[in-house]
């Protein structure tokens, strides 16, 4: 353990196991993670990186980096080791003239879609408000805008990192090219990402929100189907699952299997209606919040205190055909899971017209995009859910196995490989050879140094 004179020297706090916030400061959004770091330095600036960074790298111990502290699997926390988090840094410079923001990376989604939103301006960013941009725009950035404006890195037009040497980069598609590139989809490998520069779409008027309708095969289909028809103005998250038992739901219908998603229209009025119509006509809702709302309210406040233990499988798919919603009701009806949910997310639209090589998220022409997960009640719990959560992944896989890096939770190289095809990962382990020869960024989805 450190002792205060082997404390990193930065102008923000720095957090140890006395330290009254400690317990909330290693808290991540995932509960079931005990790790004990031994210092947790809440940086204020780039200098303030690179001395974490170089006390992390002369000290010999592990270096974790936190934004938001939403990693599926607690990367962004050491056990005795020292997390350099970004928590304090959330400063957002809007140029509302000309469409442009720079975001320091611990802002969160829903703080920077209030502040460009304030100005009816924003980027896709995922579908959680308190998702931090330093881990959401490294892996790529899927959100309910994807197929009007692409991912979140498809409108990074900018940023500065400080690598493991200490250096600040100031990088864009010209400075450094293979850098920006590398950061956008490669995820937390290559160096802390301080500042992020976005285009800005208008992003008002939108209609979004919450349609909940029965589950059963024909709807799962016929949903997938007709969202993957629409305009790219329409952009749908289903999610099958049982009802949650909350006053806004019947409660004849509390645990039965629904489709609960979120319908996102980039525009209102008669446009709007039209392409949302054939959703609503699927099946009478059960509840239908879907209504013209300032983009930024799709981020509903978030109860702080709630951390569920959770675990589950991503997969990218070609198809959603009749029987993979045939096979998602059975897998659903089987868990003993309290809580199992196949999530289902229509790409397409603009982030299929980047070329797959253009950023390292080389996932451009895959049509879907799922989350099979459980919810349970303690950690000891989640072993016995694996093999229903392999089976359910590999009944409905349609084309090749791939991986999403932001929603990878499963450990290990192969896997690390599916999240980036095509020779990404070769490509992406010669530029960390550059940059972080000895992989003091290690602590995330890693790509080993290329020898
Ligand atoms: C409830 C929930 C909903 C989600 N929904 C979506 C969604 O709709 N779309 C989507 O695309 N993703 C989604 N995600 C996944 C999310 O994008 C990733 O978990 C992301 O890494 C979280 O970023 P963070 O900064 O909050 O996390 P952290 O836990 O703080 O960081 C995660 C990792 O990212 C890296 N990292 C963080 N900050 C930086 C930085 N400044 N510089 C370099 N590397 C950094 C580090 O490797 C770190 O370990 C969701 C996750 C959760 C928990």
């Amino acid at each position: 353990m450190a002792t205060t004179r082997e404390l990193p020297q930065i102008s923000g706090d720095v957090i140890t196991p006395e330290d009254g916030r400690y317990d909330a400061a290693r808290k991540t959004f995932y509960g079931g993670l005990d790790k004990r770091p031994a210092a947790i330095a809440r940086v204020k600036n780039a200098q303030d990186v690179a001395n974490v960074i170089a006390y992390a790298r002369e000290a010999g111990i592990e270096l974790a980096v936190r934004s938001g502290g939403h990693s599926v699997v607690g990367h962004c926390v050491s056990d005795g080791g020292v997390v350099l988090d970004l928590h304090d840094m959330k400063h957002i410079d809007l140029d509302v003239a000309g469409r442009t923001a720079w975001a320091e990376t611990g802002a969160t989604a829903v703080e920077f879609a209030t502040a460009a939103g304030a100005h009816g301006l924003g980027v896709s960013f995922g579908d959680t408000g308190s998702v931090g941009l330093g881990g959401l725009v490294t892996g790529g950035g899927v959100g309910y805008l994807v197929r009007k404006h692409g991912l979140a890195i498809d409108n990074l037009i900018a940023a500065e990192v400080v690598t493991a040497d200490g250096t600040l980069h100031q990088i864009n598609a010209e400075r450094e090219p293979d850098l920006f590139w590398a950061i956008r989809g490669g995820g937390g490998n290559f160096g802390v990402v301080t500042r992020v520069r976005f285009r800005l779409h208008q992003v008002d008027p939108f209609v979004g929100g919450m349609l909940m309708q029965p589950a059963s095969a024909a709807l799962i289909h016929d949903f997938i189907a007709s969202s993957d028809a629409a305009p790219d103005e329409l952009t749908t998250i289903a999610n099958v699952m049982p009802a949650p038992p909350m006053p806004f739901v019947p409660a004849e219908w509390h645990n039965k299997l629904v489709v609960m998603s979120f319908v996102c229209y980039a525009g209102d009025g008669a446009a709007a209606e039209r392409a949302i119509a054939p959703l609503r006509a699927l099946a009478t809702p059960i509840v239908d919040m879907v209504k013209p709302m300032p983009y930024a309210q799709i981020y509903p406040p978030e109860d702080d205190s709630y951390h569920p233990i959770a675990n589950g499988r991503n997969l990218m798919l070609d198809a959603v055909d009749r029987r993979s919603a045939e096979s998602i009701m059975e897998y659903l009806s089987t868990s003993k899971a309290f809580f199992r949910v196949a999530q289902l997310r229509v790409l397409g639209g603009a982030a299929a017209r980047v070329a797959d090589d253009a950023t390292a998220y080389a996932h451009r022409k895959r049509r879907f995009m799922a989350n099979v997960a459980v919810l349970v009640q303690s950690v000891e719990e989640l072993p016995s859910h694996d093999g229903w959560l392999d089976d359910f992944a590999r009944t409905i896989q349609r084309g090749p196995e791939a991986a999403y890096v932001n929603f990878l939770t499963t450990k290990g190289e192969a896997r690390v490989r599916q999240a980036y095809p095509g020779g990404t990962y070769e490509r992406l382990a010669a530029i960390k050879r550059r940059y972080d020869p000895t992989n003091l960024f290690r602590l995330n989805q890693n790509i080993a140094p290329r020898a």
